[in-house]
This record gives structure tokens, C-alpha cells and sequence, in this order.
């Protein structure tokens, strides 16, 4: 790439120097709306940084940091159950591995696309770094959409997708592990696959059973994580969890387990989606009605609607949950899934705080309306960082061929986000006292990666 096109005059200010940069970096990104979103949030906060910093600015960290290491991209050839050839594309986005091997999910969902599998890679490098742990960042998958599949046809495919992945991806390497449409069935096929193909048995996947490597935690990590680190922003505004009334978007990993967390320290959480609506449950979503969720959705892979009919509650078909008034709100469903809209209202009710358990699922207007509000916001390189962070732990575990017990790995976990909550208040914090997280999460997450990349020289 010639970054003679990345030149800028010195006497430019931030806000100069940041326009040019977005449209450098659209004209060589085109169409990959989501990418461009990403970098822009993040950028909007370190090109004032690097302008004061000039030691990264001179060494062009930021735009050597939006172009990935590598993009692999293939065909994934499989036979559905009916013995119809099908194809779909795999993708897996090697994006830094300054501070160590790639990690980050594989995606299967008919949406994922070059851009947005870019977007999340970006993200986890921010959010890799942020957990003080030994992870590159990266992210891969498919437009393969496991829904209404067999499992007989989601193992072929999960096969035939290893089978290209296997000679880019290892222990030292590069290790993926789950997002959307990629959970412990998934995970296992691929795992099987790689171990057959590779004649070695390595941590070369993250969120395995247990029986094969897995470690414990590692499904409640995101979930957990993203309510620790809501706790720890309540109480550093001297408020507290219990007896809160809690949003929660999407029905999957992520949601399940925050919903789980927030049962468990006293919160009251009233609401579950999927892409057909949102339930709500005004008394709240008890234990036993979250395990029925658990078995709706990783079991019989039914909609949320269910629920409404099975305990008597109402359904919004379409709707997102975000009109419901409350103090808190996870969205951890998808990227773009609060718009300035949505926003308003979470602020007009009187919602405190929002932690981000999805990656992107705020759009930048609605997370600039957030942070000029009083509403305190996590964004998902801070909030869902727990999930990268076990799956490290399960790293370290495979290495030593040890596993180690749930209250250590539960403490270790509320330690890192404590951690990457000081992070957030050290660099993001206002002239009135008050933080902004996104600041600080972006400043905190990019100067370890910059200060290794300028250790290595121009790589
Ligand atoms: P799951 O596949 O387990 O669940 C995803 C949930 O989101 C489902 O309820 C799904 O509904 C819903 N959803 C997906 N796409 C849409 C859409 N376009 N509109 C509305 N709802 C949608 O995924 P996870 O829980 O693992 O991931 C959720 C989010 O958390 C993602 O943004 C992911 O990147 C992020 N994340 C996940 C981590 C993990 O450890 N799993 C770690 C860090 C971040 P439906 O079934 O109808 O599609």
C-alpha cells in the first residue's frame, strides 16, 4: 500500500486530519459500511490522541491498524440432506498479532459479509488488548445460515469449512472460537474436524466441551462480564445493581447468561429478543423461566415468541425492547440494533446505564447521544470483553494441560473487568468527572497495541 496517500500537512487540526483519514480509508474499503462505522468511532477519539502524540502519528500506527494482516477468503462446498450440492464463503480476517495470536469468533449468518467481518476484527483488536492478556485479534466465518438446518447438514458444513481453515489457524497462530450461529455444537464439529485433519490435539479452538478442553466459564464469560463491568460502573457512581429493571435484547450465549448474572445479583431483567420481536415480562424473568429460554433456544432452536404464549406474556413482532422504560439496558443481540431513536427513548425513560454485551449494537449517532447525556456507557470492546478473556484462560489451560476450577476462572473474570473498567476511567475521564468509557476504552485498547507495533519497527 502506498502511504504516501495518508500524508498530511502538520498544521492541520484533529478534526482535518480525521476527515481525510475516513475518506482514505472509504475509497479503499468501498462498500463495507459496517468497517467504515467501526473505524469512525474508534477514530474519532484517537486521531485527537495521535495528535498530540506525534510518535504514532509519524509512524502511521492508525492506518497500518485498519489494514489487516491478512483476509483469507474460500469456497465451502457441502451436501444438504436431500444430496443437493450447496456453497457457501468462508472468510477468516487475520487482523493484528502484535501483542499475540490472532483470536476472535467465527460468524455463521446469511449477513456476514468482507465489511463486516472487518468491523468485528477491528473491534477485538481494541478489545483484545483491553483484557491485559496475550491475544491478537481476528474474526472469520460464513454467510452459511445454521437456522433450520440438521445437524447432519450444519457438520458437513462444518467440516468442509475446517478443511480450508485448518492450514491457517493454530495454538500459536491464530485461534477462533463462537459468535452468532456458532456455539458448543458448532464448535465441536469444527474442533473434530481439525483434529483429524492435523494428527494433533491442541488448543486450537476456544469454547469446546468440557470432556475435550473446554473450559468452565468460558460459556457465562461474556454474559457475566458484561453485568460485572455495569456493576462496577454503578458503583463508581454509588449506585448498585439490585432491584434494578433490567432490558435485555437477543436470546442467545450472550443474553442468557447476562440475563442469568442479573437474576443472580438482584436485578429484575423484563425483556428477551430475537430478529422475529422481543418478550416482555413485566414481573421479571425468573430462573426457571430463563432455563425454559435455555432449552427453547439451544435445544428445540425455537423463536422467542414462544415464551409469550408458554407464561402468558406480550410479544412485540418487529420491535426491539428499547421503548420499555427501565434503569439498564444490555443490547446483546447484533451490530446496529439501537439507532438515535432508540436512544432517545432509553434516555427519555430514565434508563442509567447501557453496556454493550453485542459488538456494535449501538449506532455511532446513538452512542455520541449517550456519551453528551448523563446516561453512563459501555460500549462492547469494554463491555463483552469477558468472552475473549476465558477463552484466553482456556489458552493458558490447553498449554499446561491442566483445568482449572470455576471460582478461580469466576475470579480471574471479575478481576479483568475491573481491570478494563480502571482502564476506561484512567484515559476517558471528563473535566466534569464524569467518563466517557468509549474514550476510554479506544485509548486504552490502542496504545498497547501501537506501543508493540512500534517496538517491531515498520512491519
Ligand atoms: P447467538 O447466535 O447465541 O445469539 C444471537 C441472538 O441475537 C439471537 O437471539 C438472534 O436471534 C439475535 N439476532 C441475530 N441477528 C439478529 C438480527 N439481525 N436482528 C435481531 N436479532 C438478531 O450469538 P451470541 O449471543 O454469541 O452473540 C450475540 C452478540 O454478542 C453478537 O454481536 C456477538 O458478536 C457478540 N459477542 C459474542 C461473544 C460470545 O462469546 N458469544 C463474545 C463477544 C461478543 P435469531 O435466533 O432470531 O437470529
Amino acid at each position: 500500500m502506498d502511504t504516501r496517500m495518508f500524508k498530511v500537512p502538520a498544521a492541520t487540526t484533529p478534526g482535518e486530519e480525521l476527515d481525510r483519514f475516513m475518506a482514505g480509508l472509504k475509497r479503499r474499503n468501498p462498500g463495507e459500511a459496517e468497517f467504515h462505522q467501526a473505524v469512525e468511532e474508534v477514530a474519532k477519539d484517537i486521531v485527537p490522541f495521535i495528535h498530540n502524540n506525534p510518535v504514532y502519528k509519524d509512524a502511521y500506527i492508525l492506518e497500518r491498524m485498519t489494514e489487516p494482516d491478512r483476509t483469507i477468503m474460500f469456497r465451502v462446498c457441502w451436501e444438504d440432506d436431500q444430496g443437493r450440492v450447496r456453497v457457501n464463503r468462508g472468510y477468516r480476517v487475520q487482523m493484528n498479532n502484535a501483542i499475540g495470536p490472532y483470536k476472535g469468533g467465527l460468524r455463521f449468518h446469511p449477513s456476514v459479509t468482507l465489511g463486516v467481518l472487518k468491523f468485528l476484527a477491528f473491534e477485538q483488536t481494541f478489545k483484545n488488548s483491553l483484557t491485559g492478556l496475550q491475544i491478537g485479534s481476528g474474526k472469520g466465518g460464513s454467510d452459511f445460515n445454521p437456522k433450520g438446518k440438521s445437524d447432519r447438514e450444519v457438520m458437513r458444513f462444518c467440516y468442509s469449512f475446517m478443511t480450508e481453515l485448518e492450514r491457517h489457524i493454530g495454538e500459536d497462530t491464530d485461534v477462533p472460537a463462537g459468535d452468532i450461529g456458532v456455539g458448543a455444537r458448532e464448535i465441536a464439529y469444527l474442533f473434530g474436524q481439525h483434529k483429524r485433519m492435523s494428527n494433533s490435539f491442541t488448543g486450537v479452538l476456544t469454547g469446546k466441551g468440557l470432556s475435550f478442553g473446554g473450559s468452565l466459564i468460558r460459556m457465562e464469560a461474556t454474559g457475566y462480564g458484561a453485568v460485572y463491568l455495569m456493576n462496577n460502573m454503578l458503583e463508581h457512581n454509588g449506585e448498585s445493581i439490585e432491584g434494578k429493571t433490567a432490558l435485555v435484547s437477543g436470546a442467545g450465549n450472550v443474553a442468557q447468561y447476562a440475563t442469568e448474572k442479573l437474576i443472580e445479583l438482584g436485578a429484575k431483567p423484563v425483556t428477551l429478543s430475537d430478529s422475529g420481536g422481543f418478550i416482555h415480562d413485566p414481573d421479571g424473568i425468573t430462573r426457571e423461566r430463563l432455563e425454559w429460554v435455555k432449552e427453547l433456544k439451544n435445544v428445540r432452536r425455537g423463536r422467542i415468541s414462544e415464551y409469550a404464549d408458554e407464561f402468558g406474556c406480550e410479544y412485540h413482532e418487529g420491535l426491539r425492547p428499547w421503548g420499555i422504560k427501565c434503569d439498564l439496558a444490555f443490547p446483546c443481540a447484533t451490530q446496529n440494533e439501537i439507532d438515535m431513536e432508540d436512544a432517545r427513548s432509553l434516555i427519555s425513560n430514565g434508563c442509567l446505564a447501557v453496556a454493550e454485551g453485542a459488538n456494535m449494537p449501538s449506532t455511532n449517532e446513538a452512542v455520541d447521544l449517550f456519551n453528551e447525556s448523563k446516561l453512563i456507557f459501555a460500549p462492547g470492546k469494554a463491555a463483552n470483553a469477558g468472552g475473549v478473556a476465558v477463552s484466553a484462560l482456556e489458552m493458558s489451560q490447553n498449554a499446561s494441560r491442566l483445568a482449572w476450577e470455576e471460582a478461580h476462572l469466576d475470579d480471574q473474570l471479575k478481576g479483568i473487568m475491573k481491570e478494563i473498567h480502571e482502564q476506561c476511567v484512567q484515559y476517558g475521564k471528563n473535566e466534569d468527572g464524569s467518563i466517557n468509557y468509549t474514550r476510554g476504552a479506544n485509548i486504552a485498547g490502542f496504545v498497547k497495541v501501537a506501543d508493540a507495533m512500534l517496538a517491531y519497527g515498520i512491519i
